[in-house]
């Protein structure tokens, strides 16, 4: 049993470099997914920006139209002046010219404020295709990582699994068996066998017994910890 603690503690190194690189191969791909993600939504924000600039423009060219009209239909008036049969006519065709001018002041006021909106508006929208443009860039340097390290994680995570596999066969069934219970039972950790230092379990430093001692010193079976249930062995 003693020989078989031996290869548990290097199963237990071998299961930890094998979940790192598994950790490595997935950590690339979760940045790619990020920016992507990232990217999505800077695109949509663009999208947003971009509509809101077409808006303002179309804003100030109602403006600009509605001003133009009241300007020919003045145009219109001024010319029938000549034409007007009494004083009657005439002052009513002055008093809507003025009426008209009147509203065209506001309108002016209107085209210069829509004026300074679009202008905004515009550069919300460069600023956001400049964010797009950023962001399209730290995508594809996550696929460029991608590109670059999978095959070299996706080697490193085989092999190491290779290694785990060969160190496992090596190992008496039962002593395997309960070495696997217990690490899917320490999911987070993924740490089923501890050392004892000076009659303490070094996974919960819970003290241990003198019959443990002596079973871990004669290494006949597999001693495991009372309170944290995990395979003791003694620190050589
Ligand atoms: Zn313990």
């Amino acid at each position: 049993m003693k020989e078989a603690l031996v290869r548990l503690i290097d199963l237990q190194r071998a299961d930890k470099a094998a979940t790192l690189a598994g950790k490595k191969r997935a950590e690339i791909d979760l940045k790619l997914r990020a920016a992507e993600k990232l990217l999505a939504g800077v695109k949509t924000e663009e999208e947003a920006a971009h509509k809101a600039s077409q808006e303002a423009k179309a804003a100030l060219h109602r403006n600009e139209m509605e001003l133009k009209e009241r300007e020919s239909r003045i145009t219109v008036l001024n010319g029938k002046l000549g034409g007007a049969t009494s004083n009657k006519e005439y002052q009513s065709i002055l008093t809507e010219v003025a009426t008209i001018r009147a509203e065209n002041g506001k309108i002016e006021e209107r085209i210069l404020l829509a004026m300074d909106e679009s202008e905004s508006k515009d550069k919300l929208w460069e600023a956001a295709k400049a964010k797009t443009r950023e962001t399209e860039g730290i995508v594809r340097a996550a696929n460029a990582d991608v590109e670059r390290r999978r095959d070299e994680f996706d080697a490193e995570l085989a092999a190491s699994k290779v290694h785990r596999d060969e160190i496992a066969a090596s190992i008496p069934p039962d002593a395997l068996k309960a070495y696997e219970r217990i690490r899917v039972g320490n999911r987070t950790t993924g740490i089923a066998v501890v050392e004892v230092h000076g009659d303490y379990c070094q996974g919960c430093q819970m003290e241990i017994t003198p019959q443990q001692y002596s079973d871990l010193v004669h290494g006949k079976s597999l001693v495991l910890c009372r309170s944290c249930q995990r395979i003791m062995v003694l620190q050589t």
